[in-house]
């Protein structure tokens, strides 16, 4: 009695999921026309124009070390972890919570490892991005495999190699922004479960800043 009443609700729920408009095959568009993928890019593009600038300043900070020291100053593991710290620091800052970021990576044997779990939205722009890599490694790398080529390049050339990578990177999200805007005459609202997450995630963080807010005063009363 009861699942012969709900037969026809459920069947309206599976229509209602058929009908929502997904412009995916966009021409020349690898994002489709969801409002997550429009936080993800909005996001990304942020975090790499944060990139491109941060990566501005510790070139002309480390053109002047260089001409201090008299010498070219080369990459070691120190250096780069310094630097991919605070690019990344920055770029953590200059990120939307709600969206989603996914990493890449090319190995000194020039292979590329891009997160699998990366969306059709911004896979192209890591592949640009690491194409930029890739190639200055087939440039550079030796025969030996134990050899990392980087330890032989100048700090600022691998931090201009990087820069060009994010300026590649760059140019591929704000195609996909434009064509997004063009193709979309409306952004599909997340889907319930995307939905949910991000609402709980919301309500955790309103919920830590009251707690703080609470002690805050609880400190004042005690001063
Ligand atoms: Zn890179």
């Amino acid at each position: 009695m009861h699942t012969t009443r709900l037969l026809p609700l459920l069947l309206v729920g599976v229509f209602a999921l058929l009908i929502i408009p997904v412009d995916s095959g966009a021409q020349g568009s690898a994002c489709g026309c969801s409002q997550q993928d429009k936080i993800d890019l909005d996001s990304r593009i942020n975090q790499v124009t944060t990139a491109m600038k941060e990566y501005d300043a510790l070139i002309s900070e480390w053109e002047t070390k260089e001409k201090g020291a008299g010498e070219p100053l080369m990459l070691n593991s120190t250096h780069r972890g310094n630097v991919q710290g605070s690019v990344g620091f920055r770029m953590s800052g200059a990120g939307d919570p709600n969206a989603r970021a996914f990493d890449a990576v090319t190995d000194p044997a020039c292979h590329i490892t891009i997160n699998p779990n990366a969306t059709p939205c911004l896979r192209g722009a890591l592949e640009d991005h690491e194409a930029v890599h890739k190639k200055a490694c087939d440039k550079n790398t030796s025969s030996n495999p134990f050899i990392d080529w980087r330890s032989s390049q100048r700090v600022v050339d691998y931090m201009k190699e990087e820069k060009a990578g994010y300026q590649k990177e760059l140019e591929r999200l704000t195609k996909e922004r434009d064509q997004q805007q063009k193709n979309c005459q409306k952004l599909t609202k997340l889907d319930p479960s995307m939905q949910r997450q991000l609402e709980q995630g919301k309500a955790q963080q309103e919920r830590l800043q009251s707690a703080s807010k609470r002690l805050e005063s609880f400190g004042k009363s005690l001063n």
